[in-house]
């Protein structure tokens, strides 16, 4: 997985929440790992308004929009990125399944002391 991060969010902290979405989606879909650790591009930017995604269907690429504000949304965070993972996988929204659309299961994320999101300290 390679993460081009343009925001000030430390990319070690997100790519530590992206790992371990990505571990848990692969105990339910099953292993990709080799995979995606070489190809999986996950790019984040600033959003305008509030945090969004966007995945390539059936591609290892991956766009996610974050509100520059917002520190308590790790558990959405990791319900977006999932939900994307899928559509890399070739999912489309009429073929997947509940917990991919709904906001439950993603209680691990809340814990900031194993997944903090920190900013960069500026000089
Ligand atoms: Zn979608």
């Amino acid at each position: 997985m390679k993460i081009q991060n343009k925001t000030a969010w430390l990319t070690r902290d997100l790519k530590r929440i992206f790992c371990e979405t990505l571990r848990r989606n692969e105990r339910i879909e099953g292993k990709r790992c080799q995979y995606y650790k070489r190809h999986l591009l996950v790019v984040v930017v600033y959003a305008r308004i509030s945090l969004n995604a966007m995945a390539r269907i059936n591609g290892a690429w991956i766009k996610v929009w974050m509100d520059p504000e917002a520190n308590e949304f790790i558990p959405e965070l990791a319900q977006i990125f999932e939900h994307e993972l899928q559509h890399n996988r070739g999912y489309c929204h009429k073929s997947m399944l509940p917990w991919n659309i709904n906001n439950t299961g993603y209680e691990w994320a809340a814990d900031n002391k194993r997944f903090p999101l920190r900013k960069q300290e500026r000089n």
